[in-house]
């Protein structure tokens, strides 16, 4: 079955083969040696699964491509307070070499031009620059699932020609954005800039990000889910240089290129996609890595913002299993939505109910949120003399530690009955003697 995939992507890269427009980036001497007719495609789920297409294993420079994963680090490491003291993320609307910062808080305005990635390399906390880039290496070898390495060719490059970044590397010392000494930062920054890279390795970057910072095939954490979701929402506002706002119509996916001819993309949830191809456009985007990004949106239904059908209702069933006892077969995702729903319906039941029990062995997924929820909703019943208990035979939805403080949880659903017929007895019974 799985050829017939990977008949889809070997189509989608033969249609575009043929087109020849852009050129080599040129400020980067060494970008202009470069094979211009490459052209590689990678999609790897979250699963780890991975489909190649073309030159998918040839190596390039993953030049601006680092810039959201040492972002990723930085987050990680010092966390968003202290980033977000030196680095904005507001859409800068300049050319990513800008010598620019954001004019009230005199910080780069994203981590997506080059100001604010070379501030992102600064803020990785390590002794000396060797042990800074030594970080960074690793966070992408952990990324990609492999060690990569250097291109030293494209390293001393960009080095020899480089007055631009030395300005806004010396501009951002002069804000007090650098701590360290600027030539140091920006020696790190085009080391990192020059890391060798393979459609393929992209993918599996993508996938990782795909999957909140879980590595596909190893299942191993390599960041936190929190500073994934800073990073791919930055993704999504600036990583396209200055066509990020028709990327996000088009594409629909959280992405970042840079002028070695890479695009890598990132559909949460799903999979990550690496593109190959050298010839850029007036923007700095692979013309052919651009239009294989479209065309695989379109054709595959990847767009992020597509509504593929409406949310289904999470409460399957309901059914009275004893005098003023309703029982909630729950199924799907259960998370703010589906949580909603469940306590408004419960909420519209209590004039007839005095228990209700959520059976959610059927819940395929829920959240802090719904967890805290359907504690809250306990809260609220036991107020008025009610009950609301859980049946949740492995405690997969709802673990014994303190994320679910509050639910009162039974393994099968006949126990839960059981105890809520004793419920219902004893406010029967202390209503009796009331009265
Ligand atoms: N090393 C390049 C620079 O800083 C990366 C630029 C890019 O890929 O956009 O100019």
């Amino acid at each position: 079955m799985a050829e017939l995939v990977q008949r889809y992507l070997d189509e989608i890269l033969a249609e575009h083969a043929d087109v020849t427009d852009g050129a080599l980036a040129d400020y980067i001497p060494e970008l202009t040696r470069v094979d211009p007719s490459k052209f590689g495609l990678a999609l790897e789920l979250t699963d780890g699964f991975a489909y190649e297409s073309g030159d998918a294993r040839t190596q390039f420079t993953i030049q601006s491509i680092s810039k959201p994963f040492t972002y990723a680090l930085a987050l990680d490491r010092i966390g968003h307070d202290a980033v977000d003291r030196k680095i904005g993320v507001e859409p800068s609307g300049e050319p990513f070499n800008e010598i620019s910062v954001d004019d009230r808080t005199k910080t780069p305005k994203n981590p997506m031009i080059n100001a604010g990635a070379i501030a992102a390399v600064s803020l990785i906390p390590a002794a000396d620059p060797q042990e800074r880039f030594a970080q960074i290496l690793d966070f992408y070898s952990a990324c990609a699932g492999r060690p990569l390495d250097v291109d030293e060719d494209v390293y001393r490059s960009e080095k020899a020609s480089n007055s631009r970044n030395r300005a806004i590397a010396y501009m951002l010392q002069s804000f007090g954005v650098l701590d360290d000494d600027p030539d140091d930062v920006l020696d790190v920054y085009v080391r990192q800039c020059a890391i060798r890279v393979t459609s393929r390795d992209l993918a599996e970057m993508a996938s990782t990000l795909a999957r909140g910072g879980v590595h596909p095939a190893t299942g191993r954490r390599v960041t936190s889910a929190a500073a994934v979701q800073r990073t791919l929402s930055v993704m999504m506002t600036c990583g396209m240089y200055d066509t990020t706002g028709d990327w996000v119509t088009s594409v629909g996916m959280p992405a970042k290129s840079g002028v070695g001819g890479g695009i890598l993309a990132v559909l949460p949830g799903q999979l990550g996609i690496g593109v190959y191809s050298p010839l850029l456009d007036e923007n700095g985007n692979s013309v052919r890595g651009g239009r294989v990004c479209r065309t695989l949106s379109a054709r595959l239904g990847l767009h992020f913002l597509s509504v593929t059908r409406e949310s289904r209702s999470i409460i399957r069933a309901t059914r009275d299993v004893a005098p003023r006892v309703r029982v909630y077969e729950l199924h799907g995702d259960l998370l703010f939505a589906g949580a909603e729903q469940t306590l408004r319906t419960v909420e519209n039941d209590r004039a007839d109910v005095d228990v209700a029990i959520l059976e959610v062995s059927k819940v395929d997924d829920i959240n802090d949120t719904a967890r805290a929820m359907l504690a809250g909703m306990r809260e609220s019943l036991t107020a008025v003399g009610k009950e609301g208990y859980v049946v949740d035979p492995d405690r997969r939805v709802i673990p014994t530690d303190g994320r679910s403080a509050g639910a009162v949880v039974f393994g099968t659903v006949e126990d839960a009955i059981a105890a809520a017929r004793d419920h219902v007895e004893i406010q029967a019974g202390s209503a009796n003697r009331v009265g």
